[in-house]
Order: structure tokens, then sequence, then C-alpha cells
């Protein structure tokens, strides 16, 4: 067994914005310490473009996946650290060594402790020179090694690490303002609501729901899917906004415009996200839209339904392949719990034929038969507020 008892985080974006930098490392680093809440740690020490966390060589792997949550962490590095001798050094890129897979390797130092008594190319050629004799079968290439052994000879110590585990990249969250994410239940805007928290944003989520039309599972489903997304989040949380939309969907119901139903649901929902994001504060709205899915989401549709608002609506997934969309959300682990079949309000009230090429002037004349106005200032009065934190389960 390996003793690991450093990881290196290594964070690449964020070292590059100049001025900025600062704010971008407080961010990161908040995010880091909140990630290990819970979890046994040494010191942690920051140096440029990079963090040393001290780990309980027995649960050094809690502690990466931790880490690998934070947005803006490149990649994590497991280290073995020993005292500044060559014997002990050649004893620890052993370890290394017998742990990797491949038939050729390099040795790659980094002499910060200028007061070593070797010079950089020196411990390359003695240590290379070690693994080799104790390791039959293996060959040195220094241009396309199989794995490579990095040692950093710091002055609290020698560091020794071959394996990287690629992290989130990304800019940490809160660096980039808050936003709504409108979160329907399904695959795609969990998706979504990753991908911009992945862009630095701070998201808060708003689901519509129309019980009793809708089951109460439903709206669990919601709730779980945004305990699986908080521990990205900003604070580890998420504000999760639960909108009661019966209302609306009945006056919708008795409009003689059937085949608009989809597009005057979507231009409310967007009027409630605009008036929460106000209230908040926010400056921006993400949904989960991708393009030509459905009839809600062809570029006729999101015209007419974007028409209502003034503000920025975000929809990063606009450019992805349902499969895709579908990969991102098995590797955050949303998938299996937005496939549940639980309804969702726009399935209840489904019409028949949906218009996929609706209008603003149709979509406005339908309108002028509700108090739109007023349905939503009610439905902004009918919303209430989760907190949603990654320690609840609820299921
Ligand atoms: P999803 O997989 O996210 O449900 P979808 O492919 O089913 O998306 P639509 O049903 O057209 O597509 O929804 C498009 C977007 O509108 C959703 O991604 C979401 O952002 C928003 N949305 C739809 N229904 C709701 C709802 N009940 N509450 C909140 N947002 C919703
Ligand atoms: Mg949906």
């Amino acid at each position: 067994m390996i003793m690991y008892h450093t990881l290196l985080v290594r964070y690449g974006e964020i070292s590059l914005k100049g001025k900025n930098r600062r704010r971008f490392e407080d961010a990161l680093l908040r995010q880091v310490k909140l990630s290990l809440n819970g979890i046994p740690h040494g010191e942690m020490k920051k140096t440029f473009g990079r963090i040393y966390i001290d780990v309980d060589p027995d649960r050094w792997q809690d502690t990466a996946n931790a880490v690998l949550q934070v947005f803006g962490v490149v990649s994590v590095c497991p280290v073995v650290r020993c005292p500044l001798d060559m014997d002990s050094i050649q004893n620890a890129a052993m370890e290394l060594a017998q742990r990797a897979s491949g038939s050729s390797f390099k040795i790659e130092t980094k002499r910060v402790n200028k007061r070593f008594p070797l010079t950089t190319p020196a411990i390359n050629h003695q240590l290379g020179g070690y693994v080799l004799s104790h390791s039959p079968g293996l060959t040195v290439d220094v241009h396309h090694p199989d794995f490579t052994i990095y040692l950093e000879v710091r002055h609290e110590g020698a560091f020794l690490y071959s394996e990287s585990i690629p992290g989130l990249g990304g800019l940490p969250v809160g660096t980039s303002g808050r936003a709504l994410v409108l979160l329907s239940g399904g695959i795609d805007s969990p998706v979504a609501g990753f991908l911009s928290m992945k862009r630095g944003i701070t998201m808060e989520g708003l689901h519509f729901h129309s019980r009793p039309f809708t089951s109460e599972r439903a709206q669990e489903k919601v709730e779980e899917l945004t305990r699986l997304l908080s521990p990205y989040n900003t604070r580890r949380q998420i504000r999760l906004w639960l909108c009661h939309f019966t209302e609306i969907q009945k006056a919708l119901q008795k409009n003689p415009y059937p085949e608009l139903r989809i597009t005057l649901m979507r231009r409310f929902m967007m009027r409630i996200a605009e008036g929460l994001a106000r209230r908040r504060g926010m400056l921006a709205i993400v949904t989960g839209d991708s393009l030509g899915q459905v009839a809600s989401q062809t570029m006729h549709s999101l015209h007419a339904i974007n028409a209502v608002t003034h503000y920025p609506v975000l929809r990063p997934l606009v450019g992805m392949d349902k499969q895709e969309i579908i990969d991102v959300s098995r590797k955050i682990g949303t998938y299996e719990t937005s496939i549940l079949p639980h309804e969702d309000c726009c399935t209840v009230f489904l019409p028949q034929n949906p218009a996929t090429r609706p209008t603003i002037a149709e979509a406005e004349e339908a309108e002028s038969h509700l108090d739109v106005a007023g349905l939503v200032e009610e439905a902004l009065d009918h919303t209430e507020m989760k907190r949603i934190t990654p320690e609840i389960d609820l299921f």
C-alpha cells in the first residue's frame, strides 16, 4: 500500500487573470475549504498556481474527491513526501514506479530548494538510474514515456508524484455573479445548472409545479436533483424556489388557443423568473433549452418566449447533442434521478399539437384575454424557498 501524505491541487485558468487573480484565488480557496468540512486533513498552503493540502494517508481519496468537486481545480496529484536525502527519495520513487502502469518512464525534477547538494540533471540521472536498475523490464524514454515520476525538491522536504487526476476546470463559483436556473426535473436543466456554475455563476433554482395535478414525488425529485447539484454551488447550498403554477395552467387551459399553450406557459415562466430574479438582485436566467429537441425549442418558439423579458437568458446546452447532455448528467450523477417517471407541470397540461412556429403577435393576441400582470404577481406571492444542502437525503 502506497502512502500519500499531501495533495497537490492545480488551478490553471484562474492564474492567468491578471489583476483579478486574487479574487479568483480567494473564491477557490474558500470553496476548497468548505468542501473539506468534516474530512480530516492537515495544513493547507497556497503557492503560485497551486495548493498543497496535507492529508490523512488512510483517507486521501475522500479528500481528493471533495476537492475534485470544486470548479477551477484543473488536477489533483497525490504526493508521497519524504526527507531530503537521496536514499529516501529513491525508495519513494520506487513505490511510485511499482504502482504505475507502462513499460517506459522518465524523471522530471523541479529543484525549488537551491541548497540541495545535487543539481537537477544530476538528480534526474541518479534517480532514473536507480529506478531502472531495480525494475526489470522498465526502460527510460524521455520523449514519450508511459509515465513520469515528478520530483519537487522543496524546503519542507521532497515531494514525489506520478498520478494526476483531472479536475472539472472552469472558474470558481461566486466569481461570475448570481443567476436563476429554471429546473424542470428532466435531464437537461440540471446539466444547464452544472455548466453555469462551471463558469463561476452562483445559482439559485426555480421550479414550477402544478399541485395537486403534479404529485409530491415530482417535487421531491426536483429537490433531489438540486441536492445533487448543491456541492458545486457557492457555500455548497442552493436556494430552490418552488412556484405554484396551477392557477396559470388553469387559466391557459380555458384559453381558446390550445396549440399556443406551451408557448404561453413558457412566457409566464419567463416573466415569473424575471420577477424573482429582480427581487433577488440576480442578473440572468438560465434554461436547459437546446435547439430543435421539442416543439417549444424551435427558433420560432425561443423567439416568442424570449420576447417577454429583457433579462439575458443563458442556454448553456444550446450546442450540445442529447447524448452529450446525457453523458454530463451521468458524470454528475443526476441522470438516474432525472429519468424517474414523475410527471411535470408541462406534460400534465400538454396540448395535442403544439405550434412549432408561434409568433409574438399570436402570443400577445392570446394573452389579451388574460390578466397577465395579476397572474404573475400572484404566482410570485405563492413562491416559497427551500435551502438545499448535500447532507439531506431526500429519498
Ligand atoms: P428538461 O430535460 O430540463 O426538462 P426538456 O428537454 O424537457 O428539458 P422543455 O420541457 O422544453 O425541455 O423545457 C425547457 C426548459 O424550460 C427546461 O430545461 C427548464 O429550464 C425550463 N422548464 C421547463 N419546465 C419547467 C418547470 N416545470 N419548472 C422550471 N423550469 C422548467
Ligand atoms: Mg422537461
